[in-house]
């Protein structure tokens, strides 16, 4: 593959994640002579911290309609690029190339090896294959554009021309990854529009600091509704999980952005429900059961609960660890009942951009065509992944929206010199 001294190319793509990758492997592949620009050493940073490591490749939503519609109001735009290439092309495509993969609960796509390193393995032989030629540890200091028209990439020192450029430099979120939103000033100097960025898919910081001592306790099928004056406002049922300063995991990132909507409102209170599978009538006849012979409360505790929330809900039943299970009242039933099915944190805020999984927000939609992901502004300039104005929640949609506009961006960037030439 090798790192590059040329400074002329068919197609430039900036931006060495996921969606960069997939551009710059698609136009190559067509046939363009492409550099991928990169200011990190290496490329993919991200994408190897995707998934705890395991990188959700995608959703095995197969039904467009359906998928695009998890994306909220916006998701309309990605119809065309996912009819292209969706879910069922991308599969496709890591098998084709050795990569097996496996669809686990909700549908999320993962590599079978469990493993983010075997997909950029993959990713990095498609642009080997195809002579993407690399320039890394590169970073990109802003565009010549002349009369709509981009006619270089600007370098710290010298610059690279191409005819079709394809930005791709993601958003703001995990900084330290390189995803520092310079797309979104290059963008906006040259006449773009963009949506404040926002952190999207954050963990939640708690004003209760009892989460300290449950830190790395992950709840798989448990319950978590919101509520603003007493009145619900959302709720979702998966995994969560307990952090050092709040709560984290695929439904609580998938709740935040509501969450932060909702502060801005004032206070909200989560309630986790930590047996959804028992409704409180149930749930009080099990423990009316159970609460019969003489064995005490902290030893009966662990067949309810993980050992590590033990502790923590007898205090919030108060009821005494020593209590003989036959000598719990009504009324201590109840309080259990309670805790168990609405454990009650606030939430103070968001972490924002530096562990927020993704941004919402980004160059607008309006502005740019959904077929062909080419900038409605700058005649040769192509978008694609987080950069653009479009997200959606956990289970493998964001690194899919980057895989099917990387490819149309590809494509097009490449159908666009060959009409030149
Ligand atoms: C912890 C974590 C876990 C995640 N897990 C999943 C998951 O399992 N499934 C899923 O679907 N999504 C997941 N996501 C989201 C997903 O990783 C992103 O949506 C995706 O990486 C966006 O890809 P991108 O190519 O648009 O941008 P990025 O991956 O952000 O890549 C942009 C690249 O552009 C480069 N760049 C920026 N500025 C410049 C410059 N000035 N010059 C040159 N290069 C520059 C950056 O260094 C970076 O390499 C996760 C995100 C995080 C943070």
């Amino acid at each position: 593959m090798g790192e590059t001294q040329e400074k002329f190319f068919d197609v430039a793509v900036i931006g060495g994640g996921p969606a960069g990758i997939m551009a710059a492997g698609r136009a190559a592949e067509l046939g363009a002579k492409v550099v991928l620009i990169e200011k990190n050493r290496s490329l993919g940073k991200k994408l190897l911290m995707t998934g705890g490591g395991r990188c959700n490749i995608s959703q095995a939503e197969f039904n467009d309609k359906k998928f695009v519609e998890k994306l909220g109001k916006k998701g309309q735009f990605l119809l065309s690029a996912l009819s292209v290439f969706g879910p069922e092309e991308t599969v496709k495509f890591f098998e084709e190339k050795g990569l097996r993969t496996k669809t686990e609960r909700g549908k999320r796509i993962f590599p079978a090896s469990d493993n983010a390193r075997d997909v950029l393995d993959v990713l990095l032989e498609y642009l080997k294959k195809n002579k993407v030629k690399l320039s890394l540890g590169q970073e990109i200091a802003g565009f010549n554009a002349k009369k709509g028209k981009i006619e270089s990439v600007k370098l710290k020192n010298g610059e690279i021309s191409a005819r079709s450029f394809v930005l791709c430099t993601g958003g703001k979120s995990y900084p330290k990854t390189g995803s520092t939103g310079d797309g979104y000033e290059w963008a906006r100097e040259m006449g773009h529009k963009i949506i404040n960025p926002a952190p999207a898919l954050a963990p939640i910081e708690t004003e209760e600091n009892w989460v300290k001592d449950v830190q790395g306790l992950s709840l798989k099928n448990v319950g978590v509704a919101l509520f603003q004056n007493n009145k619900k406002q959302d709720s979702r049922f998966g995994e969560m999980l307990f952090t050092h300063f709040g709560l984290s995991g695929p439904i609580i990132l998938d709740l935040s952005k509501k969450i932060g909507e909702l502060l801005a409102a004032g206070e909200v209170i989560l309630k986790i429900d930590l047996k959804p599978a028992l409704d409180i009538l149930t749930l009080d006849k099990r423990l009316q059961r159970d609460f019969k012979g003489n064995r005490n409360f902290k030893n009966y505790l662990p067949e309810l609960l993980p050992q590590k929330l033990c502790d923590l809900v007898a205090r919030f039943a108060e009821i005494s660890p020593d209590k003989k299970l036959n000598s719990i009242t009504k009324e201590e039933r109840k309080k259990l009942i309670g805790a168990l099915k609405g454990l009650k944190l606030t939430a103070k805020r968001s972490v924002g951009f530096s562990r927020a999984i993704v941004t919402s927000g980004g160059v607008d939609l309006k502005e740019i065509d959904s077929k062909t992901m080419r900038s409605k502004i700058i005649s040769n300039l192509f978008f694609a992944g987080e950069i653009i104005d479009l997200d959606g929640p956990t289970g493998g949609y964001n690194l899919q929206i980057c895989w099917s506009t990387g490819h149309a961006a590809g494509t097009n960037a490449n159908r666009q010199i060959s009409a030149i030439v």
